[in-house]
């Protein structure tokens, strides 16, 4: 069984398996893995299933994403195992507000003393620990955090020389936020992106959807990621690219470098539209059938 939509197990399991299944979470969000560098400074420090990443600067590092709040010991635990000291986080972002990403968020804030900033969007689900549009679920919540800065598209947050650009790309959450980062490989200068999501998962398109604009927002987002130039992509969740498998591949393979990869970018957006567009054609389809 593979996780490319593990959020989509855990709607379902929220809502049928939770008894018999003890934490609800797919296996790998939980399991600890070898921390790694992708490049330039770009280091991964999540789970087996939930993407974490370093970014270092000489002034600090930034930290993208929490994990769920399990994680975060670990992501500590990555941090020190790579040589860096989680107090040295001056600056938290997020890619979306849901619990798998946003839930260790709270944590890490008081660990290491850095500050939150998170895209307009997103600020009252993070303030208020709930999924946007299922406030009363009470498995999807995540511990509140305060969010120190408001960032909106175009953004630019700046540490150490290091400059992480804010591509707003809304649908999987109404703040949803993927990072771009320049970063040096040999002779080369690469564009990495770590990419928020435009999966469906428990987001419902129809009757009602789970926030006013979901629909345009998601179309919004398909045409503007088929804009950006995206030399390495990353994610919130490591399978979306392969990223486990890629770290291996280089620790075989020294002189490739297996995390530059434009079509995995390319192939997830279609396949992620294709799938949003067959999802909402069924929930149109369900509406009629409900309201005669
Ligand atoms: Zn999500």
């Amino acid at each position: 069984m593979t996780y490319v939509d593990g959020f989509l197990l855990v709607a379902f399991c929220a809502v049928v398996c939770l008894p018999v299944q003890a934490s609800g979470w797919p296996p790998p969000w939980l399991e600890a893995t070898e921390p790694f560098h992708v490049m330039d400074g770009i280091y991964y420090v999540g789970s087996a299933g939930l993407g974490v990443y370093l970014v270092t600067t000489p002034d600090g590092h930034i930290l993208i994403d929490g994990g769920l709040p399990e994680n975060a010991p670990q992501v500590a635990v990555s941090v020190a195992q790579l040589g860096f000291d989680l107090r040295d986080v001056r600056i938290l972002l997020n890619t979306h507000a849901h619990f798998d990403h946003s839930g260790g968020l709270a944590e890490l804030k008081r660990r290491s003393g850095a500050v939150l900033y998170a895209h307009a969007g997103d600020v009252s689900a993070l303030e208020g620990g709930f999924y946007l549009g299922s406030e009363a679920v009470e498995a999807w919540r995540a511990p509140p955090v305060a969010v120190d800065r408001v960032l909106e598209n175009g953004d630019i947050v700046e540490l150490g020389g290091r400059r992480l650009t804010l591509h707003h790309t809304p649908g999987h959450t109404r703040g949803c936020s993927s990072w771009g980062i320049t970063a040096r490989d040999g002779a080369a200068e690469r564009q990495v992106l770590v990419f928020c999501s435009a999966s469906v998962a428990a987001n419902r398109l129809a009757d009602p959807p789970q926030y006013p604009g979901i629909v345009d927002d998601y179309r919004a987002t398909f045409a503007r990621a088929r804009t950006l130039a995206v030399d390495v992509p990353l994610a919130p969740h490591p399978e979306f690219f392969g990223l486990l498998e890629k770290r291996d591949a280089a620790r075989g393979s020294p002189t490739a470098n297996p995390f530059v990869d434009p079509q995995g970018f390319t192939a997830l957006i279609d396949r992620f539209e294709a799938d949003f567009e067959r999802e909402l054609a069924a929930a149109r389809d369900q509406q009629r059938v409900s309201t005669p």
